[in-house]
């Protein structure tokens, strides 16, 4: 067990072990070797994670900005001196490149926290002037959060959602995805170690059960999911119960336009971030790329050339750029995809098996072209690594394609003809979109889906408003007109 945390949950400030709950194996996907066991919280660890935030809150609630934020800031510092174990932890639990997580996930935490940090003391409110009478806003805290995770990103999840929670007065409890439950515990030691007081950062372990345990207890204020549709429908109409505010950030199948006058190899590059970073399992990715005919082949041509050249390999080796995939799981299901994608006739440019032993969950990068839009594997999210190429003519037949999805997650635009760049994204609907570039997503920068892929916003300004709430306060300066 090269990865045992010292216990299953973390709560009160504190490591919490509690057997009685169903044990979880935490498997690290590079080899199927059994890295961890933790304990899905029982109901008692519920009830202590969310005791214990609700009355931390209270107090939480009292102390100025600027202290909450010292706080923030010095975690931050914290992830970033500890910056390789946690890297070293995050791809033991995802599988994915330390390559990537050395840059990507404790670090992008941490942006979290500081910016946050920087944000919560110019939260204020406004006065309205009345003529004699006037009102004047405070920005309150919700209470109680609940965080529920995804397992392609443990750490940043962890801290896009604690970070702005914490900043503007919150206590937030969470439970990571029962894929990936370890990276959390660490955000919650690292916070408590930069001085956080006991009850204000809860993680508990379990599956659907306990989230769902979660999000419907009176005590919370908030819900912010980050995981995939049906599971958004599912925690979306519990948290209606209870007419909790809400954050929903679910996948999507996101379009990647490229017209015939787009740099190749920019587009190139792009199309491969977006498709092949975390081995494809970033809900944000372009995997529907439409090309333009007129450079279908030049794109086609370099785009299989640079994707054969990716190193598979042990994601624990920096040379390594793409690791397996997170699960037996989601092995399974991209293959299932890579067979629907070659029965319904896609033409596999390269890729489309299983790669290394029977022990690691590796794909091969795996790129379709002739794709159309009615073809499985243009329309479902598939979260593994592998790209469908689908050919456009014009622009206004693509928009209406591109659009023609129930997601409305991202989506990007490859041109040097930057009128029709801004026109393109304009008409598309996306909570994001890129032009050159693909799966940047700076904390400064508001985050989130329309259409199907979501509600609310996480990072930026936009964090402000689904964290706190207004309360009005209308000041009478005269005598009291009353009719009676
Ligand atoms: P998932 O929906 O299976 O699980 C997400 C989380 O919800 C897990 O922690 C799970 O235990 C919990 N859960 C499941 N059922 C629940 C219930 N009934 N009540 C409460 N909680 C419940 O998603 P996943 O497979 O872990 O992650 C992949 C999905 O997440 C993809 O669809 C991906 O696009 C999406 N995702 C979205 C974003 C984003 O920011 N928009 C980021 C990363 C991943």
């Amino acid at each position: 067990m090269i990865a045992q945390p010292k216990a299953s949950h973390f709560i009160d400030g504190a490591y919490v072990e509690d057997t009685a709950g169903a044990a979880i194996d935490v498997i690290f996907p590079a080899t199927g070797e059994v890295i961890a066991r933790v304990h899905e919280a029982t109901s008692a660890i519920v009830e202590r994670a969310l005791a214990s935030a609700e009355r931390a809150q209270k107090e939480w609630a009292k102390v100025k900005p600027v202290e909450r934020a010292r706080i923030l800031r010095h975690a931050a510092d914290l992830i970033r001196a500890r910056n390789q174990e946690l890297s070293e932890l995050e791809t033991l639990d995802t599988g994915k490149p330390i390559q990537e997580t050395t840059v990507a996930d404790a670090t992008s935490g941490a942006d979290a926290l500081e910016y946050f940090a920087g944000l919560a003391p110019t939260v204020t409110g406004e006065t309205v002037p009345l003529g004699r009478d006037f009102v004047y806003t405070i920005r309150e805290p919700l209470g109680v959060c609940v965080g529920i995770g995804a397992w392609n990103y443990p750490t940043q999840i962890a801290c896009w959602k604690g970070a702005p929670a914490l900043a503007f007065g919150n206590a937030m409890v969470f439970k990571p995805s029962e894929t990936t439950p370890l990276c959390t515990l660490k955000v919650a030691e690292i916070l408590h170690e930069a001085g956080l007081p006991a009850g204000l950062y809860n993680v508990v372990q379990g599956r659907g059960a306990v989230g769902a345990a979660l999000v419907t207890d009176k005590r919370v204020a908030k819900v912010s999911l980050t995981g995939s549709v049906p599971t958004g429908r599912k925690v979306y109409a519990m948290a209606a119960e209870g007419i909790r505010h809400v954050t929903m950030e679910l996948g999507g199948k996101s379009p990647l336009v490229i017209f015939d006058d787009a740099d190749v190899e920019n587009a190139v590059g792009g199309a491969m971030l977006g498709n092949f970073y975390s081995a494809g399992q970033v809900c944000s990715n372009g995997t529907r790329v439409f090309v333009q005919k007129g450079i279908k082949d030049r794109f086609i041509k370099r785009l299989k050339e640079r994707t054969e050249a990716i190193t598979l390999g042990d994601p624990r080796d920096m040379a390594t750029q793409m690791g397996p995939v997170v699960s037996a799981g989601q092995l399974e299901k991209t293959l299932g995809y890579i067979e629907a994608g070659k029965r319904e006739g896609a033409r596999l440019i390269t890729g489309g098996k299983r790669a290394g032993g029977n022990d690691g969950f590796y794909v091969q990068p795996t790129v379709f072209a002739d794709v159309t839009d009615d073809m499985t594997i243009a329309r479902e999210e598939i979260f593994g690594p592998v790209m469908a190429v689908l050919d456009f003519d014009g622009e206004d037949e693509v928009v209406a394609r591109a659009n023609g999805t129930e997601f409305g997650l991202s989506a990007g635009v490859f041109t040097n003809d930057m009128a029709r760049a801004h026109r393109v994204v304009g008409a598309l609907d996306a909570g994001t979109c890129w032009i050159n570039a693909y799966n940047l997503t700076p904390v400064e920068t508001p985050f989130g889906g329309s259409k199907q892929s979501g509600v609310g916003r996480e990072n930026s300004k936009a964090a402000i408003e689904h964290y706190t709430q207004v309360k009005s306060v209308y000041v009478n300066l005269g005598d009291v007109e009353a009719p009676f």
